[in-house]
C-alpha cells in the first residue's frame, strides 16, 4: 500500500529530523493529592493535574485516569495542591537600598509564583520585571505599575506627580509608554486628579489601584477604582465629619496614616457597612495587608522584633530594618501604636461585613518593607484573614484566584486546563489549619518544578 509508505517514509523524516527526541517525555502527571483548584469550590481528592510545555494539560480523578503518552508520573498521594500564590501588593526596589534582590528567591520558596508591584524606581522596577520573566534570574513572574502617581508635592520623589488633571491624564501616559500593567495612585490624588487617572487609564485598559488619602473609597469606588489598597479611605468615607483626616492627610504622609488608623476605632458599624455595600457593588477589589496594619500596631510588641523568622532575611536587610528609627520618623507613640490595635477590630469587621457581600479579598503584604518577610508575609496574611472572618478556602481564593482577578489575567490564579502551571504542593491540609500553606513540599512555576530546601540553601 502506498499510502501507508508514504505515511512510514515521513515518519522516519520527521524522526530523523527531530533526532527521535520527540519520544522524551515532556509532561508529567501528579497523582493522587486532594486538589484545591482556585475557584473556591470543594476541593478535589484523589486527583491527578497533567502539566506539560509550562501549561496545565489536565485535570482529573485518578480512578479513570490513563498516562498520557510522554508523561512520567509523580505520587503526591497524602497531599494538597493549590495555585501558586499571588501577593498583590509588594515592592521589589527600595527608593533607598535598590533593588531587594535576596527578596526574590523568597518569594519562590514561601509559594509565591507572581506578584504584583506597585511602586519603585519606574526604569530599575520595570528592568527587574523584564528579568524575572523573561527567566535571566530566578524569581517570580512580576506585574508592575512602575512608578505611583501622586499629588504635590508627591510624597517620594521618585513619583509621577501631577498638579491638575491635565497633568494626571499625562502623568497616565507616561506611565502607559513606559509599559506599566496597571495604575498606582497616592494619598496626594484628590478627587479631580483620580478622575482624569481613572477616566485616562479606561482609555488604555488599565486597572488603576488607589493607596488613598484626599479622596474617600466611595467616592473612588464610583469613580471606578479597581482595587484599595490598604482599606484605605474607608474611615474617610465612614466617618461623620473627615475634615481632619484630610487635614491630616494635606499635612504629611505619617500624619495621614496616623490619623488614618486612629480614626477606625470610632467608625460607626452601619457606616462601616453601608461603605462595604458600595465597594462590593462597584466590583471594587480589596487588598487589605492586615499583616502591614497587625505589625504597625505590634511594633513595640518584643515578640514582633524577636520574631525567629527575621533570622531568614540577609543581616544587612535586617539592619536596615530599624524599628526604633521607624517609629521616630513616624513620630508614633506608644497611645498611637494603642490605637492601632483597636483600629485592628474595626477594620476585621469591615472585612467581614463586605465579605458577606460577596466583594472581592485579594492578599497583598507591602513586602519589603520593614518587617514584611517576602514570600513568608503572604501566609501571615492568609493566617489574618481567616482571624478576621473569612474561611481558609476563602482565603486561599484570596491569594490565587483573587490575585489574578487584580491582575485582570485569565491564565493565572486557577488549576485547570490551559491554565499557566503555577502551583503548591502542601505537606499537610490547608482547609483544616490555615497555617499548613506553610508546609510547601513542591513549587511549580511555569511547569518548572522547585524544590523550597534547594532554594533556601542557595540562600
Ligand atoms: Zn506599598
Amino acid at each position: 500500500m502506498p499510502h501507508r509508505h508514504f505515511h512510514a517514509a515521513i515518519a522516519l523524516g520527521l524522526c530523523l529530523l527531530l533526532a527521535c527526541r520527540s519520544r522524551e517525555p515532556d509532561g508529567i502527571a501528579l497523582i493522587g493529592a486532594t486538589l484545591i483548584d482556585g475557584t473556591g469550590g470543594p476541593p478535589l481528592e484523589e486527583s491527578v493535574v497533567v502539566i506539560r510545555r509550562g501549561h496545565v494539560e489536565s485535570v482529573g480523578s485518578r480512578g479513570d485516569f490513563r498516562l498520557p503518552e510522554r508523561t512520567t508520573e509523580m505520587d503526591l498521594t497524602g497531599r494538597w495542591i493549590m495555585p501558586g500564590l499571588v501577593d498583590g501588593h509588594v515592592h521589589l526596589v527600595d527608593p533607598l537600598a535598590g533593588v531587594a534582590r535576596w527578596s526574590m528567591t523568597r518569594y519562590l520558596a514561601w509559594g509565591v509564583t507572581t506578584v504584583r508591584d506597585v511602586h519603585g524606581p519606574l526604569r530599575s522596577v520595570l528592568a527587574v520585571r523584564r528579568q524575572l520573566n523573561r527567566g535571566w534570574s530566578p524569581g517570580p513572574r512580576v506585574y508592575s505599575a512602575g512608578s505611583m502617581l501622586d499629588g504635590v508635592p508627591p510624597t517620594y520623589p521618585d513619583a509621577v506627580a501631577a498638579r491638575t488633571a491635565k497633568e494626571a491624564r499625562r502623568g497616565v501616559d507616561r506611565l502607559v509608554n513606559a509599559d506599566v500593567d496597571l495604575i498606582k495612585v497616592y494619598t496626594r490624588v484628590d478627587k479631580t486628579l483620580l478622575a482624569a487617572v481613572l477616566d485616562e487609564a479606561r482609555t488604555f485598559n488599565l486597572a488603576v489601584a488607589g493607596h488613598l488619602g484626599l479622596t474617600d473609597a466611595v467616592t473612588a469606588a464610583r469613580l471606578g477604582l479597581g482595587s484599595l489598597e490598604h482599606l484605605s479611605g474607608i474611615p474617610e468615607a465612614a466617618a461623620a465629619d473627615p475634615a481632619a483626616l484630610y487635614a491630616a492627610h494635606r499635612s504629611s504622609f505619617f500624619a495621614g496614616w496616623t490619623a488614618f488608623e486612629r480614626a477606625w476605632a470610632g467608625l460607626d458599624s452601619m457606616s462601616l457597612a453601608r461603605v462595604a455595600g458600595v465597594l462590593a457593588a462597584q466590583n471594587v477589589i480589596v487588598v487589605p495587608t492586615l499583616v502591614l496594619h497587625e505589625t504597625l500596631s505590634r511594633l513595640d510588641d518584643p515578640a514582633v522584633l524577636g520574631d525567629t523568622m527575621l533570622k531568614t532575611i540577609p543581616e544587612e536587610e535586617q539592619r536596615r530594618w530599624n524599628v526604633p528609627d521607624m517609629i521616630a520618623r513616624a513620630g508614633w507613640t506608644r497611645s498611637d501604636l494603642a490605637a492601632f490595635r483597636r483600629a485592628r477590630t474595626a477594620q476585621n469587621l469591615f472585612l467581614r461585613v463586605f465579605n458577606a457581600k460577596d466583594g472581592r479579598v485579594a492578599v497583598g503584604t507591602d513586602a519589603a518593607n520593614q518587617m514584611l518577610i517576602p514570600g513568608h508575609a503572604v501566609h501571615r496574611e492568609m493566617e489574618l484573614l481567616v482571624a478576621a472572618g473569612l474561611t481558609p478556602g476563602e482565603a486561599i481564593t484570596a491569594a490565587t484566584r483573587n490575585g489574578a482577578l487584580l491582575l485582570r489575567v485569565d491564565s493565572l490564579g486557577l488549576i485547570a486546563p490551559g491554565k499557566v502551571a503555577d502551583l503548591v504542593v502542601l505537606e499537610r491540609d490547608p482547609l483544616a489549619d490555615i497555617r499548613n500553606t506553610t508546609s510547601i513540599h513542591r513549587v511549580v512555576l511555569g511547569g518548572r518544578m522547585l524544590s523550597p530546601d534547594s532554594i533556601r540553601s542557595r540562600w
